[in-house]
């Protein structure tokens, strides 16, 4: 592909904060019109990215491009192709949905009657048609933060960047922001969206690049990223955690026995196969040989969340468990591996 058909090229990237390197020789190149997630712990140099790329901030080396252009020598030209929704809401609370995003467009130098225009197809296409005229303290979070991606389209972006757009909402309305992200796609508008929930990079990437300490450590799609941790697992979840040991052995013989991970919590066992039908067989034998009572015994894909600890190895992190109570109270238990993964925040 030629330098053209990518909305951002990134190379090398680097940003030190003292003596922290917050971006570490990062390399990201996003074709147009695909959606792109980052996907990384607390930390992990997601946001300083953004910031790089929206021309909010300077990097210290290497080089970045945006629809076409450098974000160093020519961020005004950068600037004019962009939307940038970050993670807090940036509207006006007292004025209604279609005020703000009349105001928004005003800013940006539409005239009145395409500003009102502007802002009210925007409305229609996020189903804000109706509650367009409320005041936004009315609003639910879901809501706001469709109103904040109406307000990132107003100038009909070539590039949006989303920076973790979901975090904080609860269950209903991170779906309702993923509908809204889909709609996007078919402009041919090229989206980057960081996140720690790896469900959400499941749901809207075509690709996933995950970064950790400043630097791209994989990519692919969603299926091959799980592929690099092999095949199938098999999971076998028991009644009682004093067989977990016995049953951790048995699936060493009967799996790969490099790769048994026990979790106590959920009183369950799991490991890599290789030929599935044989493993789950010989797995049941073996379980009843043993006098072993199974609850369940499941044979599956990876999840990503085992992707990323593979890849990560990230462990429990202050800020990734305080964010994660907030979004959802549910999932403090994904949250304390700094990542969050929608599938066990679900309702
Ligand atoms: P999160 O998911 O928590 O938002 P992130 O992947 O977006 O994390 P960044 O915010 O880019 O990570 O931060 C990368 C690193 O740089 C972190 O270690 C952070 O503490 C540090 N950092 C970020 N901004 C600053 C700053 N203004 N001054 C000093 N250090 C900073």
């Amino acid at each position: 592909m030629a330098d053209h058909d990518h909305a951002i090229v990134v190379e090398g990237l680097e940003k030190r904060y003292g003596k922290h390197r917050a971006l570490d020789g990062l390399d990201l190149v996003v074709p147009r019109g695909t959606v792109r997630g980052v996907l990384g712990p607390n930390g992990a140099g997601k946001t300083t990215s953004v910031r790089v790329l929206a021309t909010l901030l300077r990097a210290d080396g290497g080089r970045a491009r945006v629809a076409g252009f450098d974000v160093a020598t020519h961020p005004d030209e950068v600037r004019y192709r962009i939307g940038l929704l970050g993670q807090h809401a940036a509207v006006d609370e007292e004025l209604s949905g279609f005020q703000n995003l009349e105001m928004f467009g005003r800013l940006y130098h539409l005239g009145a009657g395409r500003a009102r225009r502007r802002a009210g197809e925007l409305l229609e296409r996020f189903g804000l048609a109706e509650t367009g005229k409320k005041a936004i303290k009315q609003y639910s979070g879901g809501m706001r933060r469709r109103l904040d991606l109406a307000a990132g389209l107003i100038m009909r972006p070539q590039v949006l960047f989303l920076d973790e757009p979901t975090t904080g909402l609860d269950p209903r309305g991170r779906r309702e922001v993923w509908n809204a992200v889909r709609s996007l796609v078919g402009d041919g508008t090229t989206v980057l969206l960081t996140t720690q929930y790896l469900e959400e990079a499941d749901q809207l990437a075509d690709r996933i690049t995950v970064v950790d300490h400043g630097r791209a450590i994989a990519e692919g799609t969603a299926d091959e990223l799980k592929s690099t941790i092999g095949g199938d697992r098999i999971d076998v979840v028991l009644h009682h955690a004093d067989d977990l040991p016995a049953a951790a052995s048995v699936l060493g013989m009967a799996a790969r026995a490099d790769g048994v991970e026990t979790d106590e919590d959920a009183l369950r066992v799991s490991a890599p196969v290789a030929d599935r039908v044989a493993a789950l067989t010989e797995t049941v034998r073996a379980l009843a040989a043993a006098g072993i009572e199974a609850r369940d015994i499941a044979l599956r894909r990876p999840t990503l969340d085992e992707v990323f600890l593979h890849l990560t190895g990230a462990r429990p992190d202050e800020e990734g468990s305080r964010a994660e109570k907030e979004a959802t109270p549910a999932g403090a238990a994904a949250g304390e591996r700094g990542v969050r993964n929608e599938g066990e925040a679900a309702e």
